[in-house]
């Protein structure tokens, strides 16, 4: 499966930012240093321009975090999907437990065959 741009999902990458080290496509990467050298995201070359944004730049990424990225978003998107599964799970067992608790109605039915009707009220 190919990276994807991080700006864009839907877009291939084309390279890693040499600054903040997330993977850009093509359309967001230049290259202020010509094509040897490795390319920058457009915030990261705004950024070295001195181009103030109003948003906050991503934080870079050391080389290690990056490589452990995409494991860990793999290992939580799994554990996202257990747990959902085990929320699942929980919910329909709550569901067939309160189909299984009798009503108020059924309570005083059955109440009702098993003694002699009105006798509950006789309380001394
Ligand atoms: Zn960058
Ligand atoms: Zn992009």
């Amino acid at each position: 499966m190919p990276h994807s741009c991080v700006d864009h999902p839907s877009m291939r990458a084309a390279a890693a930012c040499g600054q903040c080290g997330h993977l850009f496509c093509a359309d967001c990467l230049v290259y202020p240093f010509g094509e040897s050298r490795p390319p920058m995201c457009v915030g990261c070359a705004l950024a070295a321009a001195g181009v103030r944004k109003k948003k906050s730049s991503r934080p870079k990424l050391r080389r290690s975090a990056a490589k452990s990225r995409q494991a860990t978003f793999a290992a939580e998107t799994e554990q996202a999907a257990a747990a959902a599964a085990q929320d699942a799970a929980r919910l329909e067992a709550e569901a067939a437990e309160a189909a299984l608790q009798p009503t108020e109605d059924e309570l005083w039915l059955s109440g009702a065959d098993d003694d002699v009707p009105g006798a509950w009220r006789q309380v001394f």
